[in-house]
């Protein structure tokens, strides 16, 4: 084999090793894509919140995508979520900025989580309403089994190295991203209405709608979340079709303010 063949060899493997990479990246970013989806549309306006009800099979679908993504248990991450609402930004409140700083919200917020959602009385005080049934103990209560068969399934599609790369880009993008609107979206931003949560069309972009977390907590009964023309709300993007093929029914048609929330006059 002469230089110019061996030098040919190298440029190519290293193209094919650059768009793996590319590739992987991609499905990373599609597979934290629906995680947030399933997180926002169904454990947080749907179960947390009631304010959107699902068709048996939705309701199975966003069950699989959490187990196979996230390995969240709905009922844990529901009762640490309205714990957060019953607490906000007082030392009761599971992930609170104000209590911690922002910055230890931003990178504890996993570990912060996981303290509370083992907290197995806040669990059946917040969501007494959500009991275990027979699939929950057989399969989406073992995390680490959906979390295995998701990589799994990747390696089976996609081979080992694609597979993995992008499951660690979709746990790094998931877990920033959700931990942010904990953190960031209870520091930075705008905050249209008169409550410690903030508005952040980028991290509303980055998780389907989430950033806008001031208008969230003036109206959490409220499916959608994007209160204004101008603000992009991706999860009710996925609500409006579903409502449309009878998987979703919206349960309030207007904005419900929580009593004392009014309009801020502060521009932050
Ligand atoms: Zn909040
Ligand atoms: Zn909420």
């Amino acid at each position: 084999m002469d230089l110019f063949a061996i030098v040919d060899d190298v440029i190519t493997f290293d193209v094919a090793w650059y768009f793996s990479l590319v590739i992987a990246g991609v499905i990373g970013v599609a597979i934290t894509t629906a995680a947030n989806l399933a997180t926002t549309v169904y454990l947080h306006r749907g179960l947390s919140h009631r304010a959107l009800t699902f068709s048996r099979p939705a309701r199975g679908a966003f069950r699989l995508a959490l187990w196979l993504t996230t390995g969240i248990r709905p009922r844990q991450w529901v009762a640490v979520h309205r714990k957060h609402h019953a607490h906000t930004d007082t030392v009761e409140d599971p992930h609170s900025p104000v209590i911690h700083g922002w910055w230890k919200v931003q990178v504890r917020n996993y570990t912060m989580y996981r303290r509370a959602a083992r907290d197995v009385a806040n669990t059946e005080r917040f969501a007494k309403d959500l009991q275990a049934d027979r699939l929950d103990r057989v399969l989406f209560d073992h995390a680490l089994l959906g979390l295995g068969t998701g990589v799994g399934i990747l390696m089976l599609l996609f081979g080992p190295l694609i597979a993995v790369v992008a499951a660690v880009v979709h746990l790094n993008y998931y877990i920033a991203a959700n931990s942010a609107v904990n953190a960031i979206g209870h520091h930075f931003g705008r905050r249209p209405y008169d409550n410690s949560a903030t508005n952040l069309q980028w991290l509303a972009l980055l998780t389907a709608g989430e950033g806008f977390h001031n208008n969230h907590h003036a109206a959490p009964t409220s499916a959608k979340l994007a209160h204004r023309w101008y603000e992009i709300d991706l999860g009710w993007f996925l609500i409006k079709p579903m409502t449309w093929l009878r998987l979703a029914r919206v349960r309030l048609d207007e904005l419900k303010l929580v009593s004392g929330s009014r309009t801020s006059t502060s521009p932050t």
